[in-house]
């Protein structure tokens, strides 16, 4: 029959390797890498931003600078003319740019990173370009322009000169150029900046996603494997009885009732038999309950050997068994019966190592494929034989061979009222 499934084998509850522990770890770590790399990933962008505001105004402030020398250049050859009113602006744009030189001067000497724009800043202010060193030439001369008294002579009126020089120079050439070249490495400074920041967010973005992936194929993966490998083992177990592993009344049943279906759809016979113990209580009340169990562990090993993989058996009470047969014939059932009958009489069982002879009483009934209560129906006439050969002794198969009266004196342990003469198996006494 095969059909006992492998809770007898002990294989019933092997889970997979997988634990909920070391399922529970992985997803711990996996949620708390994708944690992390979030955090790093806001303090990146947060930082970035800062970085490139602040790039931002320094190239604001570089570009400034180049206007404010033109102004104040253009200012002082005004002044010069004796336009007193452009005295305040020309003062406050020399103040503005010297406030500006101040802050870029700090920012190009900055000691720390010294990367390669920083050291051409460097170089900048301080190299062969010197804007640190012609700013102050350039201020230095708008200050004293600023101090000379107007309308001077000789000396005075040469200084006023050379400034103004000085002024126009220094405002069109070197220091215009080299504040150019300021903003031109701020600004790349600010690209490479952006361009490390996209790679930093691919990067990131590409650990997340294998992340993911991880999570998908060794965390959810096992997860739902082992759940249905859970409802699996659930239904088999509300399906089966646990003592022997065989199917329970209810899926007994519920089984029987698709096979007479498809015997009905081949239009095949097919029968049933119903087998109880023997006086299996004194076994319990002599041996025991535990070697109660294992008789009863036994005969389902017997039974489920002595039929074919087709044939379908149950544990249908506490010491009665049933067997489906399908395609098979009231007269094959009968013979199923009486070698199933003879191989349990004839198995050695032992109980606290003494010898234990154990007989079934067998009822069999051919199943009527035309009726919807045909499994049901075979049940009850099955029954109806099985108290007639207890009856008869025990240790017997009685077969179904005709109607039968509503069974008025069964529960009295009596014998059923038969509306025709039973025709019995093999014969009449005896087992069968
Ligand atoms: P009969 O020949 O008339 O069938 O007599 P019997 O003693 O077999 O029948 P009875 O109905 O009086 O007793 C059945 C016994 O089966 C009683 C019950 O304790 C026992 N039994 C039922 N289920 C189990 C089980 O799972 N394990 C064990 N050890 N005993 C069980
Ligand atoms: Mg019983
Ligand atoms: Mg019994």
């Amino acid at each position: 029959m095969g059909t006992v499934p492998s809770i007898l084998n002990g294989g019933w509850l092997q889970m997979s390797q997988v634990t909920p522990r070391s399922l529970t770890l992985r997803y711990v770590v996996a949620l708390g890498l994708i944690a992390l790399l979030s955090i790093v990933s806001h303090f990146v962008l947060t930082e970035t931003l800062r970085a490139n505001e602040g790039a931002a105004a320094i190239i604001n402030m570089s570009g400034r600078q180049r206007m404010l020398s033109q102004r104040i250049s253009a200012l002082a050859d005004d002044l010069h003319r004796g336009d007193e009113e452009v005295r305040e602006p020309l003062e406050t744009a020399v103040r503005q740019f010297a406030e500006a030189h101040r802050e870029l001067v700090r920012l190009a000497s900055r000691k720390e990173g010294a990367s390669v724009a920083e050291r051409r800043l460097h170089d900048v202010y301080y190299g062969p370009a010197e804007i640190d060193r012609l700013a102050r030439r350039f201020l230095d001369a708008a200050e004293a322009e600023i101090a000379l008294p107007r309308g001077g002579h000789g000396a005075a009126a040469a200084d006023e000169i050379g400034n103004l020089r000085t002024l126009s120079v220094l405002s069109r050439g070197p220091l215009l150029g080299g504040l150019e070249e300021v903003v031109a490495i701020h600004q790349s400074v600010s690209e490479l900046r952006a361009q490390q920041m996209e790679r930093i967010q691919w990067g990131i973005l590409a650990i997340v996603l294998l992340t993911l992936t991880f999570e998908a194929l060794f965390i959810f993966r096992p997860m739902v494997r082992r759940i249905s490998v859970y409802v699996g083992q659930l239904l088999d177990l509300a399906d089966h009885d646990y003592l022997t592993g065989m199917l329970n009344r209810r899926a007994f049943t519920a089984r029987a009732e698709t096979e007479i279906q498809r015997a009905r759809r081949h239009d095949r016979a097919m029968s049933l038999l119903l087998l109880d113990v023997d006086h299996f209580k004194q076994v319990n009340d002599v041996h025991g309950h535990l070697a109660g169990d294992e008789v009863l562990c036994g005969i389902a090993q017997i039974l489920d050997m002595q039929g074919r993989r087709e044939d379908l058996v149950g544990r249908i009470g506490g010491e009665e068994f049933a067997i489906l047969l399908p395609e098979t014939s009231l007269a094959g059932a009968i013979d199923v019966a009486d070698r199933v009958r003879e191989a349990v009489a004839g198995e050695p069982f032992t109980a606290g190592g003494k010898a234990l002879s154990v007989t079934l009483s067998v009822g069999v009934a051919e199943v009527d494929r035309t009726s919807p209560r045909g499994v049901v129906t075979a049940m009850g006439r099955a029954d109806q034989m099985l108290y007639r050969a207890k009856n008869a002794g025990r240790n017997c198969v009685r077969p179904f061979r005709g109607a039968i009266l509503p069974l008025r004196n069964a529960a009295k342990g009596l014998e059923p009222v038969l509306a025709a003469p039973p025709v019995l198996g093999a014969s009449a006494e005896g087992p069968v």
